[in-house]
């Protein structure tokens, strides 16, 4: 069952410098406090109430965790102990960048229940790495997950696809290595220029150059695949809308969209609905068949999918019915001339 996360935004604290990209504050739409002991234990006592039977986790997320001094550390995880004890919280979840964890941070977090080490990987290029300021490479990436791993602590990975000096293949070739490494999920933030940060200058300057929308969607359509076909899940795609990222002047450029989960998935559905229409004569009418949580995804937003379909195959879609119990990875295609089905993830 999924848990109910209780969210501490604890913006750039522990950082030691500020990424090319990076302005957690407006990301997060928090100022990035320390909460309080009071403000833990209330946030937790309200989840508790609220859970509807779901486990309960803390996350501290924003920020450099295990590199904030040792005393708040300790301070944040042990008014969290006599929760974690009495089983009013199940698990604690931790965002971190990955030159600052070794074997002694590990067991130190796994000691104070700590079962989710979230690291800012964002490429496995040294050369994007490096061009978007990040001060560690993929080395340590490999030794964070290692060390981490070694203590029993499951460890999620952030990727950026479209940071200065990446490419398609580049941020693929990041993510399969990331997936060798075992992780317990991803999650895949496709790089926005946010006023205020170094890569606004660079993009006023003409040195950067975001990814367009499409191919945004396109690339990020094609690591969902693999990761789904490695059996990872990813957990987010796109930053979460927040008052203050959405605010006119601060997003200046980049493939930005308060829904652009949706529209990778969409992206995934339009490719299974053209390879199975491949074979359908011009002209004909279809009936769709899919899940009945999957119709917005197979249609697309604003019906694209079903454009693309009567574009490229000259097919039209007359019906699309939903059936309950329908896996909810596969699409039926009925047509005159029989009956084709696919999966999204064969
Ligand atoms: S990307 Fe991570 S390490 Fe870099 S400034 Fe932002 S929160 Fe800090």
């Amino acid at each position: 069952m999924k848990p109910l996360i209780v969210p501490f935004f604890i913006s750039h604290q522990g950082c030691p410098h500020r990424c090319v990209f990076c302005d957690q504050r407006t990301i997060s739409g928090r100022g990035g406090e320390f909460p309080a002991d009071e403000e833990l234990r209330a946030a937790v006592a309200a989840a508790a109430v609220s859970r509807g039977g779901r486990p309960v986790e803390v996350a501290f997320y924003g920020g450099t965790f295990t590199s904030i001094p040792r005393t708040e550390q300790q301070r944040l995880l042990g008014v969290l102990q006599p929760l974690l004890a009495a089983q009013v919280i199940a698990s604690v979840r931790i965002s971190t960048r990955p030159d600052a964890v070794d074997g002694e941070s590990a067991r130190f977090l796994r000691d104070h229940g700590v079962t989710t080490v979230e690291l800012g990987v964002q490429s496995m290029d040294d050369r994007v790495l490096a061009a978007s300021g990040r001060g560690h490479n993929a080395a340590d990436t490999e030794r964070a997950f290692s060390v981490l791993r070694e203590e029993g602590i499951a460890v999620g990975a952030q990727l950026m696809p479209g940071l200065p000096g990446d490419t398609a293949e580049s941020s693929l070739a990041s993510l399969r290595r990331v997936l060798s490494l075992g992780p317990s999920c991803l999650r895949i933030y496709p790089t926005v220029v946010v006023e205020g940060t170094e890569l606004a200058e660079l993009w006023r300057c003409g040195r950067y150059t975001p990814l367009e929308r499409d191919a945004a969607v396109s690339l990020c359509a094609r690591m969902l695949r693999l990761a789904t076909e490695a059996g990872v899940p990813v957990i987010r795609i796109g930053l979460q809308p927040t008052e203050e990222l959405e605010a006119p002047g601060t997003i200046l450029a980049g493939p930005w969209h308060s829904a652009f989960r949706q529209l990778v998935e969409g992206e995934l559905w339009c490719e299974l609905l053209l390879r199975l229409t491949d074979g359908i004569p011009p002209g004909s009418g279809v009936r769709l068949i899919c899940a009945p949580t999957r119709v917005s995804d197979v249609v697309g937003q604003r019906r694209r999918n079903l454009e693309r379909l009567a574009t490229e195959r000259g097919v039209r879609v007359v019906r699309v019915d939903t059936v309950p119990a329908f896996p909810p990875f596969d699409l039926e295609i009925s047509h005159s001339g029989g009956t084709v089905t696919g999966s999204l993830f064969p």
